[in-house]
């Protein structure tokens, strides 16, 4: 029989509205589980984690994202197949963590919730759940059909490193513009056979410790001097520059002046568009060929969520910034692709 382990961190399909605020908060699994009693009809032993406290996804940080991978550690040999319930805002995020800390992953890590509470009328946790489950057991000549950490919701499987929370209020909560979904829920689940990552031999290998030196510059026009100095002169070690366009920010000589101290001083900077769609190419325009010179990273066409934890997942790999500066424009867990 087949064996999927639940993680469970908290997030909207385990909450309740409290009787006396009004205001969302998550329960425990047990609540959960009473109201879903087809789990019990599923051909599967299913095992549960809860953590001790469950969180709204806003409080989510690398400490519980090296927990998961902990337990998903010590659970692997035992389980077909993981299923982490999250909360949506923030499931992109520690997706793409995990994607970063789990390498030749050759089992599925299905992250699901919801966007209604599981006990009420018009949820979308049931649905989400029990086809996650479907999707974190599914094996074809023995091996697992997903062997990757995706993100499952309202009806699509997704690479979980290249999606990202589009809407807060339907139920298409999430997207993943720059990469196929790698599986459809209907009347068939189908998945995208040759869109989906194979495992390279080897076994599993698990890096927890992320290191958070990490900092955003989103850039606008009109970004002041003194705001942009603030941010590459902070004590972090990692920048992810968010820029416009195809890669492209301001040629102001002060701009890149303040962008090259940054990185003749270790930073590693990383160059991702604020487009949803598309790629960075570096030297295409004038405006980000000055960037390619001063040696910023091509962040490619990576989403935000997996820039900022592929930073934090190399910065605790390496302390050599050309190391770092190498890996972050190398295709590693399907997070890019390098054009
Ligand atoms: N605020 C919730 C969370 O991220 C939203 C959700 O679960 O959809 O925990």
């Amino acid at each position: 029989m087949c064996q999927i382990l639940i993680i469970y961190t908290g997030g909207t399909i385990g909450m309740m509205s409290d009787p006396k605020t009004k205001v969302l908060r998550p329960i425990n699994f047990e609540q959960i589980m009473d109201n879903v009693p087809e789990l019990e009809r599923l051909n599967c032993r299913i095992n549960v984690h809860s953590f001790d406290e469950v969180i709204d996804s806003s409080n989510m940080n690398p400490k519980i994202w090296s927990q998961i991978a902990g337990l998903i550690e010590q659970h692997y040999h035992e389980v077909d197949g993981f299923v982490v319930l999250h909360g949506s805002d923030t499931m992109a995020f520690t997706a793409s963590a995990l994607s970063f800390m789990l390498e030749n992953l050759d089992k599925p890590v299905i992250f699901t919730g919801s966007q209604l509470p599981i006990s009420a009328i018009r949820t979308d946790a049931k649905e989400n759940l029990m086809t996650a489950i479907e999707i974190a057991k599914a094996k074809k000549n023995d091996r697992s059909r997903v062997p990757e950490v995706c993100i499952y919701f309202d009806y699509k499987l997704f690479r979980g490193n290249r999606a990202f929370k589009y809407n807060s209020s339907k139920f298409e909560a999430f997207r993943s513009p720059n990469y196929p979904i790698l599986a459809e829920s209907g009347v068939h689940l189908r998945f995208s056979v040759n869109d989906i990552r194979q495992p390279v031999p080897g076994g599993l290998i698990v890096h927890k410790g992320l290191v958070n030196d990490v900092s955003v510059l989103k850039l606008y026009p009109g970004i002041s001097q003194r705001a942009v100095e603030a941010i590459v002169n902070a004590d972090v070690r990692g920048i992810v520059m968010e820029t416009f366009g195809a890669g492209n920010t301001t040629t102001d000589s002060w701009f890149t002046d303040c962008i090259k101290n940054a990185i003749d001083n270790g930073k590693v900077i990383v160059d991702i568009s604020q487009c949803k769609v598309g790629t960075v190419e570096l030297g295409r325009y004038e405006t980000s060929k000055q960037l390619k010179d001063i040696g910023v990273a091509n962040g490619y066409d990576m989403t935000f969520e997996a820039a900022v934890t592929k930073m934090m997942y190399l910065l605790s790999q390496s302390d050599d910034p050309n190391q770092v500066r190498e890996w972050l424009e190398t295709d590693l867990r399907g997070e890019l692709t390098v054009s």
